[in-house]
């Protein structure tokens, strides 16, 4: 049996980007479907340390421009969307912490007066007076520095839950095995063909959207485009659990060489309503080079020295390998704004950070209007939810 759909656009991949895209085309009128192989927000969106940052910790390691990049102006266009304000609703996503820290021992004092001086930082990060210290550091044994960010922390299932609620009707899971890509005249890709046992499925579009992380590529391959090639680089990010662990929202500057986060900590709380840090930053870049034994063993002497008024005794580690995925640009470049590039009516995309979706998806929405693609109108009779079920939402790490 064949069946036949028409959608203006359809979306590979139910991360934050690709949900994110979903909520902004459909509020602009597109009828548009998301397709996902696997649970929305498998990859990098659920192991994402879901900080919403202007750039900072870009510029400390000299990898970004400060103000210069699109990042800078993301953590307003977030809390515009928290407050309901923005163009997409997240009244439900819970923030974690409304503030990010920066914290760094004594030695470096003068190296960041010099560097958090420079024109394009002023303003944008305070000195914390030690009256003001959240809770954890007012009982630090160390002499150290706090800085306060303009940055803030979601909670990533909440964030997932929240841009999957309002269009869970258009979001659907496929077997990618079951997927090709159907060439028109033209070189185009305008329709996906979906087998099953029983029946072929055909979705007709105008655009088709890759926005699936590492999967990508594969999906590059499947549709013999030529441009552009997915990047991976891998982290291996540590998590402890602890209960009673007091809640740790922090960039630590620890040695003296380079002002690059050693360590960056978040705090969440497992499906037990245990406390959890979760430890990124230069520990998880250097540790894909240790086996897990030595990476859990390097995290706990980094943390022992970083805080080591804070009690760990019988505390639960753990760590996996998870790979960021980016477009690969010339000279192993990191690139410092969402991404997007069109071939044969596919549209591959990459927000490169999770903060960058909303720059993402005005990137979209303004190349659709200079590929003059508009929404159209489409008499269904078959529903979608006949032949594709919903994917559930992944769960965390730790859980
Ligand atoms: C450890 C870590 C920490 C990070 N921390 C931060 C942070 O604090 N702040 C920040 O801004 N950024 C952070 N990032 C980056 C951020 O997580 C990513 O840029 C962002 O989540 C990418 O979202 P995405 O939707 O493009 O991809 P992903 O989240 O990887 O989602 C891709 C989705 O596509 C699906 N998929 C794959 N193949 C197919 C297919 N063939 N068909 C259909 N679906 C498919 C996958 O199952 C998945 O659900 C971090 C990344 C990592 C790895």
């Amino acid at each position: 049996m064949t069946q036949t759909y028409s959608t203006d656009i359809v979306i590979f991949g139910g991360g934050v980007a690709g949900m994110w895209m979903l909520n902004r085309l459909r509020q602009q009128g597109f009828d548009a479907i998301l397709l996902e192989s696997k649970a929305l927000g498998s990859g990098q969106t659920i192991a994402s340390q879901g900080i919403i940052h202007g750039g900072l910790k870009y510029a400390l390691s000299g990898t970004l421009k400060g103000t210069a990049t699109a990042t800078a102006q993301m953590p307003q266009r977030w809390r515009d969307c928290l407050d309901g304000k923005g163009d997409v609703d997240l009244r439900n996503c819970e923030v974690l912490h409304d503030n990010y820290y920066m914290w760094s021992d004594s030695g470096l004092r003068s190296k960041l007066k010099t560097f958090l001086g420079s024109k394009s930082l002023v303003g944008r990060v305070e000195a914390v007076s030690s009256n003001d210290f959240p809770p954890v550091f007012r009982a630090a044994t160390v002499a150290g520095t706090l800085y306060k960010l303009p940055d803030f922390v979601i909670n990533t299932t909440s964030l997932l839950r929240t841009l999957s609620s309002q269009h869970s009707n258009s979001i659907f899971k496929v077997d990618s095995k079951r997927v090709r890509f159907k060439t028109d005249a033209d070189g185009n890709i305008n329709c996906i063909a979906i087998a099953s046992d029983d029946q072929n499925l055909y979705i007709n579009c105008q655009r088709t959207i890759f926005c699936a992380g590492e999967g990508n590529q594969r999906l590059i391959d499947k549709a013999q485009l030529t441009t552009p090639k997915t990047q991976v680089r891998p982290l291996k990010m540590v998590y402890v659990k602890k209960p009673g662990l007091p809640q740790l929202y922090v960039h630590c500057i620890g040695d003296s060489f380079s002002l690059t986060p050693q360590l960056t900590v978040t705090s969440h709380t497992d499906a037990n309503g245990v406390p959890v840090w979760y430890l990124g930053g230069e520990l998880a870049e250097a540790g894909t080079k240790r086996d897990d034994a030595a990476q859990l063993a390097a995290a706990q002497k980094q943390v022992k020295s970083t805080f080591p008024w804070v009690d760990l005794t019988d505390a639960l580690w753990n760590c996996f390998t998870i790979n960021r995925a980016e477009p690969d640009i010339a000279n192993n470049f990191r690139p410092d704004d969402a991404y997007l590039l069109e071939e044969k009516h596919v549209i591959v995309a990459w927000p490169t950070k999770l903060t960058l979706s909303p720059s993402l998806a005005d990137k979209l929405i303004s190349h659709l209007q200079k590929t003059a693609v508009s929404p159209m109108t489409h008499n269904n009779s078959y529903k979608l939810s006949r032949s594709l079920d919903a994917p559930t939402i992944v769960k965390s790490h730790w859980d």
